[in-house]
């Protein structure tokens, strides 16, 4: 398997002993502040920019979809530090502690009444220059940062968070199946089992993958293979259970069974991690480029 090897760490020896620490212990919460209003699957439009002030950056913009913003103490952020340089060059990776002046967050309520996700407003915010990762020699590299911690989030697709609240071959079997628990509907049998083949196939990948980190080897590219199979096939899994539960499976409100409910959550989430990360379209213009080298 081809798993690069090149994957920077490049925090510098300061910035690993400072933030490691408390990060393996539990003690601090991070988010994530690369996507921006006029940036996302195209991030390198990024415009949220640091400006040079001798001892400190000084940072102004906004980000938006950054996931516990509200909640988090620290963020690590795409920022630009030369707006006259090629989209990617001028890019830098920035640590702000969220509780710094003119650091302020706003919560998008989503449809759910939840708020996982905010905006995040920069204004006027001094930076210690300390805290460019990597330091001076990173400068203006931090899309190489970027791109690389991409990898790993995507790498974590393939760890289940939880199981579907109405387990698929559970709802299958018991609307369809016959006295030995097969499922009768062969449609839905053989769907059931495709679903069943993938997730196999893409945790025996996931086990490949975890071995070569344990190695000390970067996912690299196989991260999107592994977050696009898993993601699609999470789809298609919450799909499933709602076919087999027919005409109660979808619904909302007040009397809606309790765990049909929690199962619209799952579908209508399964949809939302499809696209966080990077989408399921972005995913495979990376495959059929980067990784099948196919021409644009
Ligand atoms: C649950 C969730 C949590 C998130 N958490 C964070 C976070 O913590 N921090 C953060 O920075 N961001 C976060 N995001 C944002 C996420 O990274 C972006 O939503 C994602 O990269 C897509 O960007 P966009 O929403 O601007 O959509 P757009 O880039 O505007 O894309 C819209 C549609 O066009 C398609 N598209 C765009 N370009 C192409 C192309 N070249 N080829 C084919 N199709 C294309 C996309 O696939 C998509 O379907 C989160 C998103 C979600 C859903």
């Amino acid at each position: 398997m081809d798993v690069r090897t090149d994957a920077p760490h490049l925090g510098t020896e300061a910035q690993k002993k400072a933030h490691l620490p408390p990060i393996a212990r539990g003690e601090v919460r991070w988010c994530q502040g690369y996507s921006e209003p006029g940036a996302g699957s195209d991030l390198a439009r990024l415009a949220t920019r640091a400006d040079d002030l001798g001892d400190h950056f000084l940072v102004n913009g906004t980000k938006i979809w950054t996931s516990g913003a509200d909640s988090a103490d620290w963020i690590y952020a795409l920022v630009r530090t030369d707006p006259v340089a090629a989209k990617q060059d001028g890019i830098s990776m920035l640590l702000i502690d969220m509780r710094s002046a003119g650091v302020s967050t706003r919560p998008i309520r989503l449809i759910s009444g939840a708020s996982p996700f905010c905006q995040t407003l920069f204004d006027n915010v001094r930076v210690p220059k300390e805290q460019l990762v990597g330091g001076s020699a990173m400068r203006n590299r931090g899309w190489t940062i970027g791109k690389a911690l991409l990898q790993h989030e995507r790498n974590s697709a393939g760890t289940r968070a939880k199981n579907l609240a109405v387990p698929l071959l559970a709802v299958a079997r018991a609307q369809s199946g016959d006295d030995a628990g097969r499922i009768r509907d062969a449609a839905l049998r053989r769907d059931v089992v495709r679903n069943r083949m993938g997730l196999r196939a893409v945790s025996l990948l996931n086990q490949r993958l975890i071995e070569a980190r344990a190695r000390g080897e970067s996912p690299g590219l196989w991260s999107s293979v592994l977050k696009y199979a898993k993601r699609e096939l999470d789809k298609d899994e919450c799909e499933l259970a709602l076919r087999a539960l027919g005409s109660d499976g979808l619904g909302a409100g007040a009397g809606f069974d309790p765990q049909h409910l929690a199962l619209t959550r799952d579908w209508l989430g399964s949809k939302a991690l499809s696209i966080a990360g990077g989408s399921a379209e972005i995913q495979l213009n990376i495959i059929a480029k980067r990784v099948l080298g196919l021409p644009d």
